[in-house]
This record gives structure tokens, C-alpha cells and sequence, in this order.
């Protein structure tokens, strides 16, 4: 069996994840370990083939490590960050590279500087990208947010208040557009019926390969 982390909560069921740590497996109070124990050899298969399809997505897309060097994904680019002690704090592309500038460049203050980053790169492209397929839709919104979403990329409210992650700022712009496209078409139809994805095709005929790439790749999208 795998190794695995067990956290005890109020809840009905047991819930086994995998993520790039490792199983971790979620289970009521009450539950026994031998009850634990035998839903994990139960899902052996499918917890191995989880694993080895994150270990791909993160050889892919890894994690930012915050060392020089280290990869950082920008809109489908891989840039090498740099670090740059010497001046006032900034974040800046240059080529290839992602350059922090700033005084004791440690993990946590890079990786503020690089969210700050983000969200405000995130602030520009979202307002454009909504500017850009709004005359489609033809109707009005009322605002965007850039928000660090857990278990989201964006949303839509009755109001017409848009929500963007700007962890999608990771992803290439086909499938940032297809979440602000998705998030739009929510203007017209508040759900997901056929009629739903219907607008959706319309402006995005490609869109289920975007919806895959997320499935697959979106556990990337983080700042660890
Ligand atoms: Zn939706």
C-alpha cells in the first residue's frame, strides 16, 4: 500500500486525494483503520495511475522553486528566475528570464513579489481578454476581481460581478480565454445546461480542449 496522511473530521465519508505530496486520506471519527486501509487497496489502481499523471503534468509544468534558475510559468512560457538583489523591489521579464529585484530575496519575499506579480498582470489581461469577447455576448458586467481561488478559476454572479484566479496567468491564453469566455456566457445562461455550453461553442468551438488542459494541468497552477 501507499504511504498516506490520515486526518480525522467530521464528515460521512472517507476521501482519499492525491496531489503532488503525496495520498492523503480525509475520514470520519468513527472510522477504523481497517476500514481506511481497505478503500486504499480498493482504489490501488487508481491511486497509482493518479500519481504517475501528476508526476508527468509536474515534470511538464514543476513547481517554482524560488532558487535561481527555477522555472516560472507565465501564459504556457517557462521563464528562469533571477535574482537581483541589488535595488528597489520589482518583477520584471527580461527575454527568458524572470527577474526579482529586491533586498533579502528568501523564498516567502520572492514568492510575494512573484503573486503580487501576478495579480497585477492578472488585473490588465482579464479586463482585456473580457473586453475583447463582450461585444459576442452583448450583455453588461458589472465589475472583474482577481482572487485567489481554491477550487475555482473564476465565477459569475447574478449581479454580472466576475471573478477571475490569477493563477491562470500560468496557463496559456487559450485557456485563460476560455475561462473568461465561460465566465461570460454565464451573463446569458446562469448554469451549465446544453443550452450553456451551446454559447460557449459558439465563441470558443475549441473549448473541451481547454476544459481537458485544465483537468490535467491545473494542479500546477500554484505558487507552492
Ligand atoms: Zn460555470
Amino acid at each position: 500500500m501507499q504511504p498516506y496522511t490520515l486526518k480525522r473530521e467530521k464528515r460521512r465519508s472517507i476521501l482519499i486525494q492525491v496531489t503532488e505530496a503525496g495520498v492523503e486520506v480525509r475520514a470520519p471519527l468513527r472510522s477504523t483503520l481497517a476500514q481506511i486501509e481497505a478503500l486504499l487497496t480498493q482504489k490501488q489502481a487508481w491511486i497509482l495511475r493518479r500519481r504517475a499523471q501528476l508526476a508527468a503534468v509536474f515534470s511538464e509544468i514543476p513547481l517554482v522553486t524560488y532558487d535561481p534558475g527555477g522555472l516560472v510559468p507565465v501564459m504556457g512560457r517557462s521563464l528562469a528566475l533571477r535574482l537581483d538583489k541589488a535595488g528597489r523591489v520589482a518583477v520584471r521579464i527580461e527575454g527568458e528570464e524572470m527577474v526579482v529585484v529586491g533586498p533579502k530575496l528568501g523564498p516567502d519575499r520572492v514568492r510575494a513579489h512573484l503573486k503580487a506579480w501576478y495579480i497585477v498582470q492578472a488585473e490588465a489581461i482579464f479586463e482585456d481578454r473580457v473586453a475583447l469577447y463582450l461585444p459576442q455576448i452583448g450583455r453588461p458586467y458589472r465589475d472583474i476581481q482577481i482572487k485567489t481561488l481554491k477550487r475555482r478559476w473564476g465565477s459569475c454572479t447574478l449581479k454580472g460581478e466576475l471573478t477571475f484566479n490569477w493563477t491562470l496567468m500560468m496557463a496559456p491564453l487559450w485557456v485563460l480565454d476560455y475561462v473568461v469566455i465561460h465566465e461570460l456566457c454565464h451573463l446569458k445562461v446562469m448554469n451549465h445546461s446544453v443550452s450553456f455550453w451551446r454559447e460557449v461553442g459558439k465563441i470558443s468551438p475549441e473549448y473541451k480542449k481547454a476544459v481537458q488542459w485544465l483537468k490535467h494541468y491545473g494542479p500546477a497552477l500554484k505558487l507552492p
